[in-house]
């Protein structure tokens, strides 16, 4: 049997996510038996690739860059996990919503008290007005809250799907979606 495919993306979160990936310790040795990581922070690939089997996403959607990068992932993945409270609510990065991207601009580079007062802007990408969670964009598969999700949960999600357990969880239904 090929090994899975599997890879996680890292749009606005704190990076606690994948820290608690991470912290399934040894357990990462067993699963690394049964799936390659395909792209992810923690490995070097640039670009991310054609027909993944599962990608877990950790963060909101909080800039064009997101959105394209959350899009393109869909389209090339089987079955799309939102990892934590950012990605499956908005969580942490949504608190500005209320006040809204630019007065949240105006806030914290104008109006605090620092010493060159200026909204940085040059090779920046463009922040969407609000941080929202990913299903606002893209059909999502698979919810695992928490900030963050504790390891456990996430090595019983990822045993599940290679063990083709996850009940009602294919990984093929949907690329280009
Ligand atoms: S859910 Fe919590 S741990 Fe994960 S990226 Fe958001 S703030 Fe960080």
């Amino acid at each position: 049997m090929s090994k899975l495919r599997l890879a996680t993306l890292w749009l606005d979160g704190c990076s606690g996510c994948h820290m608690s990936l991470l912290d399934t310790d040894e357990r990462l040795l067993e699963l690394a038996a049964q799936m390659d990581i395909v792209y992810s922070p923690l490995v070097d690939t640039k670009q991310f690739p054609e027909r993944v089997d599962v990608v877990c996403i950790e963060g909101a959607v909080s800039t064009e860059e997101d959105e394209a990068r959350l899009r393109l992932v869909r389209q090339r993945s089987g079955l799309l996990i939102a990892m934590g409270d950012c990605a499956v609510t908005g969580n942490v990065p949504a608190m500005r919503n209320p006040l809204g991207a630019e007065a949240m601009l105006r806030a914290v580079y104008r109006e605090s008290p620092v010493l060159a007062p200026q909204i940085p802007i040059e090779d920046l990408p463009r922040l969407h007005g609000h941080a929202l969670p990913l299903h606002r964009f893209v059909p999502v598969d698979l919810f695992i809250p928490g900030c963050p999700p504790a390891a456990d949960t996430l090595f019983a999600a990822l045993a599940a799907l290679i063990a083709g357990t996850a009940d009602g969880l294919r990984l093929d239904t949907r690329f280009g979606a």
